[in-house]
């Protein structure tokens, strides 16, 4: 693809200051200079409505959370080795939307440090070191959280502590138990190698692995083959949490099952880096009695002024409600795609979580799959594609998404479909 110049000179210039390991999406790589609402402006002052971004939940920069955050940052910032109440108010803001057994809340700066703080955790309440993930699961950046993230692909080793199972199928793909069945030969595959399980840890919403939602209870069983064992179950509700499956705040609401440990960050400062976990009071004893814990940005004043705000606006605006609605003409739209184009399979999904598979004659298609994400961004749409076959579309509009905005989005896929051969 021949790129514009100032595309090609910005990309030699990352590549000299940045290096190999950054990667930039699209075939026609991007260069956004402002944001507002479901929409992304860039340097030639065109439009692109995000339909992938589950950071900004809330809508580009929301002019409630800029307000908390410069508020904040124009008063004091400090750490958690001070007495605060901001921090004090968010946790009970955040544990309030949780069961009452998940009653601790403990703050980092991402969701990887968060997993990586899970672990850690896990393995001093329970003495074991196994995880148990799903086979295209993505937790994080640390070396620790890097070695049970099998989606980093083939260069990076997961860990000898480390057992997948297969992502839960589609609805009646299996029985509901078919996931717990898996968790239990994991169980003894560890077992066999002398390994104590520490935690099964899973996206609620299984988003890497191609969006799996379904059938809502399959993740019951799971848990209590982990706790069988003595590990623990941790929910990993970065790309789920904070009201974007529309049926609950969080993606495992939907499964009637209460984690030991509930993990969180994108969305929960609307682009700030703010992430954390909650768990029961007897779990983190072990771990909080043995080390200290000084995150030095973790729940910082900034920090959690941009989260509380965040929760605020969820509340007033009524997003889980708007997430459930618009997800539903969403999903409506793309069945009624998937009528007209052979490529595209019936969408799954809850709220505004959404996947939908690319096949051609019953094969997944990454080819296609690649041509249609690519297609859109050249028609002003954002979303990307997951999955073990990397043949899923991934798409996340923001909660704030209004009707015209998801009309838009199916008219567009209609017609880049159309094009796709
Ligand atoms: N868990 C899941 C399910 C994620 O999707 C991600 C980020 N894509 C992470 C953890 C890691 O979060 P962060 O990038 O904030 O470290």
């Amino acid at each position: 693809v021949a790129l514009p110049p100032e595309t090609e000179r910005l990309i030699a210039r990352r590549e000299l200051l940045l290096g190999p390991a950054y990667r930039l999406m699209y075939d026609e790589p991007l260069h956004f200079v402002r944001g507002e609402g479901a929409w992304l402006i860039d340097a030639a002052g065109r439009r692109y409505l995000d339909a992938y971004n589950n950071v900004t939940s809330l809508g580009h920069c929301h002019p409630a959370v800029v307000a908390a955050i410069a508020q904040q940052a124009a008063t004091l910032t400090t750490n958690t080795r001070y007495l605060q109440e901001g921090i004090l108010d968010l946790a009970e803001r955040l544990l309030a939307t949780l069961p009452p057994a998940l009653d601790r809340m403990m703050l980092t700066c991402t969701g990887s440090e968060a997993n990586d703080l899970a672990l850690r955790i896990a393995k001093a309440a329970t003495g074991g070191s196994g995880v148990i993930v799903t086979e295209t699961a993505y937790h994080g950046i640390t070396d620790a959280v890097a070695q049970f993230s099998p989606s980093l692909g083939a260069a990076v080793d997961l860990g000898m502590q480390v057992e997948l199972v297969p992502a839960p199928g589609d609805p009646g793909a299996e029985g509901d138990a078919g996931f717990g069945v898996a968790v239990q030969a994991a169980v003894a595959r560890l077992r066999r190698r002398g390994i104590r399980p520490a935690m099964l840890i899973v996206d609620t919403m299984f988003t890497s692995d191609g969006v799996r939602p379904g059938p809502a209870g399959f993740l019951a069983p799971a848990a209590a083959a982990i706790r069988q064992a003595g590990g623990l179950f941790v929910a990993d509700e970065v790309q789920p949490g904070f009201a974007r499956t529309g049926e609950g705040f969080w993606g495992f609401q939907r499964h009637g099952v209460v984690p030991d440990i509930v993990t969180m960050g994108k969305p929960m400062g609307n682009g700030h880096p703010v992430a954390g976990l909650a768990i029961g009071a007897a779990l983190v004893e072990e771990f909080g009695r043995n080390t200290r814990y000084f995150n030095t940005f973790g729940g910082n004043s900034v920090s959690c002024a941009a989260a509380l705000a965040v929760l605020q606006v969820i509340a007033d605006e009524g997003l889980q409600d708007n997430a459930l609605r618009m997800g539903a003409r969403l999903m409506a739209g793309l069945a009624g795609l998937s009528d007209r184009h052979a490529l595209l399979s019936p969408p799954r999904g809850a709220g505004l979580m959404i996947g939908a598979e690319i096949r051609r004659d019953g094969h997944p298609d990454r080819a296609a799959t690649a041509a249609i994400v690519n297609g859109l961004r050249r028609e002003g749409v954002l979303i990307s594609s997951c999955g073990k076959d990397h043949n899923v579309l991934k798409i996340r509009p923001p909660l704030i998404v209004g009707p015209a905005e998801v009309d838009h989005f199916v008219e567009t896929l209609d017609r880049v479909l159309e094009g796709v051969q």
